[in-house]
Parts: structure tokens; sequence; C-alpha cells
């Protein structure tokens, strides 16, 4: 009998497999968690026992940065927001979408533009280096970037988020060689009309995780978690610093009188790219009620 701490890959009908030192163990929750509705989830943290001529199992959970539900996975460090400079035209406001549910789960967001040999990246790498943002220009054609890719996944758990066609397989293929994903496939495989259950599974790359479902589909954060009106202005961390200094203590920061956040867009502290997509998102994100969620 061995006792370890690891890292849960995936969990397939009651199994759950732990890479520890290395290696990977078959793995069985034990009774505790299921009396306790806990759910052990790729990315957990545990601890396990190894036993001879016996079966495994998860004994710990240790405390998680985050869990979201759909996709189900918990302890997501980095989310790879990714859009290209062209084809598909790159969407500010899936973008912004993207970082603030990143955010709200204490997700670090990265942004990443590709294609950079086909076109100009400095309007996108504006909007996100004033944000705030670590952003990376990168093209899966010359390389450009793959470096500081690779250095960002190390030691952390990932995900990519970015529309069809915007090129995560290839940037992955760049950043790690022995992958060969299949690219520019417009797959529908895994098409919106299934409702099966998607799991989620970790994958080793370059020292670190990247959590997708079999196959690199990449994961639906668009659709994955609810944001209430009221945490979206925290969402957007340039506004940060004027929070609770507009006129009104229930300003929207969308058109009232007195927003020291409009005004920052206005004195260009802030981007209007990122305002305008927040008062869009806020739009969207209004009537939903506490109770909806
Ligand atoms: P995904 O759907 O996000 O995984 O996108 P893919 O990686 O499949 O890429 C979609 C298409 O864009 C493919 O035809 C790729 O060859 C092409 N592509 C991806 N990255 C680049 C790049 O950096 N430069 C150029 N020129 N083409 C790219
Ligand atoms: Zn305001």
């Amino acid at each position: 009998m061995q006792q370890l701490e690891g890292t849960i890959i995936k969990g397939i009908g009651g199994f759950y497999y732990i890479e520890a030192n290395d290696t990977l163990y078959e793995c069985k929750a034990r009774g505790v968690f299921r009396k306790n509705k806990i759910s052990p989830l790729p990315g957990d943290r545990v601890k396990i026992t190894v036993n001879e001529g016996a079966e495994n199992t998860i004994d710990e959970i240790f405390p998680r940065r985050n869990v979201l539900v759909r996709p189900p996975i918990a302890n997501i460090d980095r989310l790879f927001v990714v859009a290209s400079v062209c084809e598909p035209r790159p969407n500010t406001f899936v973008i912004d979408k993207l970082i603030a549910i990143a955010e709200k789960n204490n997700i670090e967001p990265i942004i990443v533009i590709t294609k950079n040999d086909l076109g100009d990246s400095s309007q996108l790498e504006t909007i996100y280096k004033t944000a705030g943002f670590e952003t990376v220009i990168t093209s899966a054609e010359t390389g450009l970037g793959a470096e500081r890719i690779r250095q960002l996944i190390e030691g952390h758990i990932s995900a990519f988020a970015g529309n069809t066609g915007v090129g995560k397989s290839s940037l992955l293929n760049a950043v790690d060689s022995g992958l060969s994903l299949r690219t520019g496939e417009i797959s529908d495989k895994l098409g919106r009309g299934r409702h099966t259950t998607r799991h989620v599974e970790l994958f080793k790359v370059c020292g670190g995780y990247i959590a997708d479902t079999p196959g690199f589909s990449s994961i639906d954060f668009q659709n994955a978690e609810k944001i209430l009106k009221d945490e979206l202005p925290f969402c957007f961390r340039e506004f940060e610093e004027y929070l609770g200094t507009c006129k009104f203590s229930t300003c929207s920061h969308t058109n009232d009188k007195g927003c020291r956040i409009i005004e920052a867009v206005n004195e260009g502290k802030i981007h209007p790219s990122r305002h305008e997509n927040y008062v869009t998102l806020y739009n969207e994100v209004k009537a939903l009620k506490e109770w909806e969620l």
C-alpha cells in the first residue's frame, strides 16, 4: 500500500485516472464523496492509495481554485482566448465574453492572435495590451510566438477557446510537434445537435495539461457559464480602478451620467471596443436573475 498525490486526468464510468509521479493509476472514489455529493473532476488534485491486488482509491480532494459545471472540470489556471487576424475575422465581442467568463472563474485569460503572417495584428494587440492582458502574437506558418505559448502552458492546466478555424490545432501543433492534430477541417463530428455529455480530459503538453474533449475540439466556454450583471464590471479588469467612483452608486457604466468608466473611455484610458462590448454583454445578462442560474 502506497499513498500518493496526483491530478485526475479523466473519469469514465465510475473510474478515475490519476497521474502521479508520471504514472497513470486507475482509482475508485471512496464512498464518502458520494455521501457528501462531491464528484471528483478532471483537474482535481487528489490523494490516492495504491493497493496491490485491490482497487486503488481516491481518499481526498484538495481545495479547488475553481469548478466549471458545464463542462465539468476543476482547477483551470489559464484560458487561451484565440482569435485570428483574418478568416475567420476576429470578433472582439466573442473575445471579451470569453475573457469575462475566465475572470469570473479565477482563470487567467491569455489573448492569442494567430495568422500574423496573413495580416496586421496591431489593432487587436493594442486593445488587449491596453486592457492589461498578456497578448501573444503567433503564426503557425513561421513559428512566431510558439516559444511563449510553451512557457505559458508549462506547469499549469490550460484550456483553449476560440471559433473554429482560428488556428487552435495549428498552434498546438507548432507548440508540440508530437501532437499532430488534424487541422483545417470544418468538423461537425461533435456537432451542436448532439446532446451527449462530452467528457473532458487533460492532455499532457509541454510540461503542463490542456483541458479538452478527446480529439481537440475545444471546450465551448461561450455557453458554459452565466455572469450576473452586478458581477460584470469586475470581469473587465481595467474598469476596476474606477469602480465605486461614479457619481451614482447604482451606475451600470452603460450610459449613465457621471460615470467614471465612460470618462476613462473618453480620456483614452479604456479602449472603446472593450466598453462597447461590456455594454452589449450587460444588456445580455441584465435579464438574468440569480434564481435562473
Ligand atoms: P482550429 O479550428 O481553430 O483548430 O483551426 P485550424 O488549426 O484547423 O486552422 C484552420 C485553418 O487555418 C487551416 O487551414 C490552417 O492551415 C490555417 N492556419 C492556422 N494557423 C495559421 C497561421 O498561423 N498562418 C496561416 N497562414 N494559416 C493558418
Ligand atoms: Zn459608471
